[in-house]
């Protein structure tokens, strides 16, 4: 039998294999030479104290112990003949739902409006360099969809929805370091994900699935109740008894698209807000309590959140020793969002500070109805963008001077390649939208002494945290409530949010999709 050890050590000791065995042989009452595997289950950083720790559970296998069978990752089924199912978009949720028809013996036909990973990376340079933004191939859209260049966080814990696991394995199978199945913050970086995503790519086509590059459907083809396909910009037709729809949510033309065809859709809840940038140094000294980070702790992180006025204000998607990065998917708006590569070691901190937007703003909007949200969203990427002076130079404020409501006479040096410009973010971000910051900057401040600094800058606007719209789906067959063989799944679909859960809505879908299919033949 193998046994279970739990230990609390120092970072050194928990990063330097031999001194992790040694360890681990003490705790578990064996010589260290014994240890014929150690298998690490679960590992966290503890930076309660001023003393840093790392919690480490692990299995201790030695001398005779059979070693755990290695489960296979994915198992590859030829569906070359088989029936097709289209799939719209290669993000996350699309890319997962393929390899899941794979699995259950059905031939995916993916269909992505953006360009190859080795292309995207071109155009996703010229946004930086030369404020072009092509609105087919950009940080969202492209193959791999908005988890290519984000900055691979892996936090989704719950449950609720599906196998968090499995998409853990299968990332696993395609490149990903296994620290993935056991870290408590797992953390893929954005230099480490074209290739994974490539692995995926080749992993579809190598079982005889299709994926078409640089066409964007314009169309859904529904006949009565039930769709029965879709068609391109350039009038080409893919027929399927069932459309996987996984656009993603800043794929705003697809749903004018739905409304067009009569696919209903309904407001949601989102968030909006700023980006806001820190050194990464202050940030270690805040959180390691002025110890040192050293070379055997990561670089450190927050997770804020306070009630202002009756809503949250939180940070969200925080990248330790990261960038921000010109997330915008069209000409004429600046949208910030964070990555960070896998090894953090950027020179800042960075995260959205966002607040709630729900339907009792509805007053700021412009517009009524199931895009309202959008539209509100849309306008002040807009404004941004003029701010920034009509090009990916994002507005920016010192957050010292955002809370006084004063313009910034300087600014200090940011992650933000397209660069920055003074802006008093104060007075022009919505009055419901900017005191409720300036609320839950000050209280982030109690809460992090140090937080609040003449250091940090916040940036204009992070606005695409979450979908505005939601594509309403039968909760028990996951086909549009009205449409029958429609499945909009992920992040678009206003029922998952962030890489794991789009992931496992992708694979729910397919699933779905195979019950119906598989039960007819
Ligand atoms: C910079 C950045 C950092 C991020 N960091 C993290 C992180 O650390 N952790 C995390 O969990 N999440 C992160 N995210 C969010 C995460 O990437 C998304 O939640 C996830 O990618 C959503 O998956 P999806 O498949 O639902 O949609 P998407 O990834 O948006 O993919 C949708 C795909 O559909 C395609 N498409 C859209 N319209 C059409 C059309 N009409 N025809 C054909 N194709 C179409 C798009 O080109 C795109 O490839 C980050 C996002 C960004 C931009």
């Amino acid at each position: 039998m193998s046994r279970l050890i739990n230990l609390l050590i120092d970072p050194e000791e928990a990063s330097v294999y031999d001194r992790l065995k040694l360890a681990a042989a003490r705790k578990a009452g064996i010589l260290p030479g014994d240890i014929t595997l150690l298998r690490i289950i679960r590992r966290s950083v503890d930076a309660r104290q001023s003393r840093i720790l790392v919690n480490i559970s692990a299995e201790v296998f030695a001398g005779d112990n059979p070693l755990p069978v290695k489960e296979p990752g994915f198992i590859p089924r030829n569906v070359e003949n088989s029936a097709e199912v289209v799939i719209v978009g290669a993000g996350p949720a699309g890319l997962f739902a393929a390899l899941r028809l794979i699995e259950l013996g059905l031939r995916p036909v993916i269909i992505e409006r953006g360009k190859e990973v080795p292309s995207r990376k071109k155009d996703v340079a010229l946004i930086s360099r030369k404020h072009l933004v092509d609105p087919d191939s950009n940080y969202c859209f492209g193959m791999g969809g908005a988890g290519t260049f984000s900055d691979g966080k892996l936090y989704t814990r719950s449950k609720k929805r599906g196998d968090n696991t499995r998409v853990l394995e299968l990332l696993c199978h395609h490149g990903a370091d296994e620290g993935i199945l056991y870290e408590a913050h797992p953390h893929l970086g954005t230099d480490k994900l074209p290739g994974i995503i490539t692995g995926i790519s080749n992993s579809i086509t190598g079982a005889g699935g299709i994926i078409l590059t640089g066409k964007r459907v314009t169309g859904i083809i529904v006949e009565g109740n039930t769709v029965r396909g879709v068609i391109t910009g350039s009038g080409e037709k893919f027929l399927s008894p069932a459309v996987i729809l996984a656009t993603g949510h800043s794929a705003r033309d697809i749903y004018a698209v739905c409304e067009k065809s009569g696919i209903g859709l309904e407001a949601k809840s989102f968030a909006m807000g700023v980006r806001v940038e820190h050194p990464q140094e202050l940030i270690d000294k805040i959180q390691y309590h002025g110890t040192p980070r050293g070379e055997y702790l990561p670089a450190a992180s927050y997770s804020l959140v306070k009630q202002v006025g009756g809503r949250g204000v939180y940070s969200f998607c925080m990248c330790p020793g990261g960038f921000i990065v010109p997330s915008a998917t069209s000409p004429g708006e600046v949208v910030v969002n964070g990555m960070s590569p896998s090894g953090r070691n950027s020179p800042f901190a960075n995260s959205g500070i966002v607040i709630e937007i729900r339907s009792e703003d509805a007053g700021a909007f412009s517009r009524s109805g199931a895009l309202a949200g959008l539209e509100f969203q849309k306008a002040l990427e807009h404004e941004a963008w003029e701010q920034g002076g009509g090009t990916q130079t994002a507005p920016a404020q010192r957050l010292t001077d955002f809370i006084d409501g004063a313009a910034s006479a300087t600014l200090p040096k940011v992650s933000y390649f397209p660069g920055i410009t003074s802006s008093p973010l104060h007075e022009w971000l919505p009055e419901f939208i900017g005191s409720r910051l300036r609320e839950g900057f000050k209280a982030f401040g109690t809460m992090m002494k140090g937080f609040l600094t003449e250091e940090a800058v916040i940036l204009g606007v992070e606005s695409r945290t979450s979908s505005p719209v939601r594509i309403p789906r039968d909760p028990a067959t996951l086909s549009h409530i009205r449409v029958s063989g429609l499945y909009p799944c992920g992040e678009g679909s206003g029922y998952a949010g962030g890489i794991v859960s789009s992931a496992v809505d992708g694979m729910r879908a397919a699933e779905a999709v195979g019950h119906i299919m598989n039960s007819k033949h």
